[in-house]
């Protein structure tokens, strides 16, 4: 595998030439590499992590304790307790349940991210575009939970120019919400673009963007 160095080294320029005005974060998606692989990502100068499964999460924070760290797969319910007070960010709320649960069990605020189904896929989890101020004015009593952004996923096999349609009409969303200047919903950020896409989304306002195999691989040893 590439060195993480040099992906990352390949990744930034192109980043910074979208607009080097544009505070935009580089979360490393380390779900289907080893610890020592994300080892190397923190020694490259990574500083964020993402993974998608408790365990991997679990596995990963044991051996390395200088990140910041991002859930950003499906979480059920009865998974809460075991990661919601070890991360620093959620990306997948996308249901009352959920957030009911996180209320129960974070000792601390939760910077969390609404996941949004904006290309109304089945496969896809999070809310349709529809449902996410309503979502997010039920969780006004909620004091563990911070509504930070929204995140999305664009659909795999995709034109150009649907891609951008899902990232426009996600910062369309989130735009409203910053509107509505809720306390416990900032709704400042944008978590949007993986290895094929961050430049488009990118373009279209991210601020966070979760790359995996661009920057840190695959490899089967990673996996549960
Ligand atoms: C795996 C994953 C990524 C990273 O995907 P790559 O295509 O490997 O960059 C980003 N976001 C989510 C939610 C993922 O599950």
């Amino acid at each position: 595998m590439t060195k993480i160095i040099e992906n990352l080294a390949r990744i930034e320029p192109k980043i910074a030439a979208v607009n080097p005005q544009q505070p935009v974060t580089i979360i490393a998606v380390t779900k289907a590499v080893s610890v020592e692989r994300t080892q190397e990502a923190i020694a490259a100068g990574v500083t964020h992590l993402g993974e998608n499964r408790p365990e991997g999460l679990l596995r990963k924070q044991e051996a390395i304790n200088e990140a910041t760290w991002h859930y950003i797969g499906t979480l059920q319910t009865r998974k809460v307790r075991q990661i919601i007070n070890t991360i620093d960010y959620l990306h997948s709320l996308d249901r009352m349940s959920l957030a009911e649960e996180i209320n129960k069990r974070a000792t601390k605020v939760v910077k969390c991210f609404v996941q949004v189904n904006v290309s109304e896929e089945d496969s896809k989890h999070g809310l349709p575009v529809s449902e996410v101020i309503p979502f997010i004015k039920k969780l006004a009593d909620m004091d563990k939970i911070e509504v930070v952004g929204l995140m999305t996923m664009a659909p795999l096999h995709a034109q150009e120019h649907e891609i951008r349609t899902v990232f426009r009409g996600l910062k369309d969303v989130q735009q409203q919400i910053k509107a509505l200047q809720l306390p416990y919903a900032p709704c400042t950020e944008l978590s949007m673009g993986m290895s094929n896409d961050y430049v488009i989304a990118i373009e279209e306002g991210a601020t966070y963007v979760r790359i995996g195999t661009a920057l840190v691989g695959s490899e089967s040893e990673g996996m549960q």
